[in-house]
């Protein structure tokens, strides 16, 4: 695991070689760009429910604060390594940078399998990472927020046991907060919902009707159930397959999303929901559908199947799904990959809102929340798709221009480089 996550970011940097020499950026900003500001790794010892004490392993990384302070969530998955974090910290300088928002990027993560841990224990690790990593952040400083495994909840313990040290509360410390305290209205499906509207833009540029467009969707937690419910009820897709990290399931004539969040919240996987064939996750990437959604981890479309995947869309509202090489092969194809750094910035979008709100303590409503994240993503399109029509690259490659070169031209003003 090591060695492919450390491979991915040797690819992560690349790109970003590639786009500062499409940029004819200088030496100095193409070195500064391509690593974290500051890494922290951390020992957070929790007491288990069992009477001992183990001690997990967590990391902040700090990629880039050009643009504003960090922003980016933070991931409990066992399989954590200090390079994934380093390249979605770095992903996250890119994606608040695409969609125009006055932030840099970071990401924190604990190695650890939530899966396995009671509420208690949960409780107790969360807030022994934050008084672990507690001097880094802040409102001015680096605003963490959910990922996958983090949850609303986890978010809460962790801004009360900030604002416990510092001794008065602190909404604006992190974003992705339960309602009442702090939270914003619209964060919930804020990641789906901005992915939406860019799979709308993208229709829209291939004069693709979406009504009865076949969707498939890979991961049915947060951004992958919302996503099923916001495509059927809103736009008039037909669900035919998802899956989770426990299996998948297939329905031709469309699954009910609402029913298939029922049942997984009653047994734990969307698999064996009732009316619906059993499919692999593999299965899943390479059905015959116009849409296809991957939305649990990274690397999952490579030069191994990319050649077999049929839909004609491919939104990331995961990060880093699609490798580079697949990238440029789906692109050859003719296939439309919104990147991740696009496709799922309504996340962060509407954590920059709540941090805002936060900040001013004054509420806006989910009408206000909506209009506003509706603007930023389609703007956000709107100009990777021309850079990517201008330079006749793929959207990825447009997106990391579009980024790159509003960060470099931060860092010049700063005197930095
Ligand atoms: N974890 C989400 C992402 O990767 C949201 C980050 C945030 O809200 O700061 O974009």
């Amino acid at each position: 695991m090591e060695d492919k996550s450390f491979a991915l970011y040797c690819s992560v940097q690349s790109q970003l070689d590639e786009v500062c020499d499409a940029l004819k950026l200088d030496a100095g900003t193409k070195a500064y760009i391509r690593q974290p500001q500051k890494e922290l790794t951390v020992s957070v010892p929790v007491k288990m429910d069992d009477g001992t004490t183990r001690v997990f392993t967590g990391f902040r990384i700090q990629h880039n604060n050009a643009c504003g302070p960090y922003k980016g969530g933070i991931r409990f998955h066992p399989e954590e390594t200090v390079n994934t974090v380093r390249c979605l910290a770095t992903w996250m300088t890119l994606k608040c940078s695409v969609a125009g928002l006055p932030l840099g990027g970071g990401k924190g993560g604990i190695v650890c399998n939530p899966k396995e841990m009671s509420v208690g224990e949960l409780e107790r690790l969360s807030r022994s990472y934050i008084r672990q990593i507690w001097p880094l952040v802040g409102p001015d400083q680096d605003i963490p927020a959910p990922d996958v495994y983090t949850n609303p909840q986890i978010i809460a313990w962790m801004m009360d046991e900030y604002s416990a040290i510092k001794g008065y509360g602190n909404p604006g410390m992190i974003t992705g907060k339960p309602i009442p305290v702090g939270g914003s209205a619209g964060r919930g499906d804020a990641t789906s919902r901005g992915g939406v509207y860019t799979i709308i833009e993208a229709a829209r540029h291939l004069k693709i009707d979406l009504k009865g467009a076949k969707v498939a969707i890979q991961g049915y937690g947060n951004a992958g159930s919302f996503a099923a419910i916001l495509l059927s009820e809103e736009a008039g897709c037909t669900i035919v397959a998802v899956s989770d990290s426990k299996g998948g399931i297939c329905n031709q004539n469309g699954l009910n999303a609402r029913e298939v969040v029922a049942y997984k919240k009653k047994t734990g996987s969307v698999a064996g929901f009732p009316g619906s064939q059993p499919l692999s996750n593999a299965e899943l990437l390479e059905l015959g559908v116009d849409i296809l959604l991957p939305a649990a981890l990274e690397g999952v479309i490579t030069m191994e199947n990319a050649s077999n995947i049929k839909a004609t869309i491919i939104g990331e509202l995961a990060n880093g799904p699609t490798s580079a090489e697949a990238n440029e092969a789906l692109h050859q194809r003719g296939v439309l990959v919104i990147p991740d750094i696009l496709c799922n910035a309504g996340g962060v979008s509407v954590s920059y809102f709540e941090w805002v709100q936060g900040l001013y303590h004054f509420w806006w409503n989910e009408a206000e929340v909506r209009t506003k994240l509706a603007e930023v993503m389609t703007n956000a399109f709107r100009s990777v798709l021309e850079m990517s029509l201008k330079h006749q690259v793929s959207l990825r490659k447009a997106a990391y221009m579009v980024a790159v070169s509003r960060v470099a031209e931060a860092m010049k003003l700063r005197g930095w480089v």
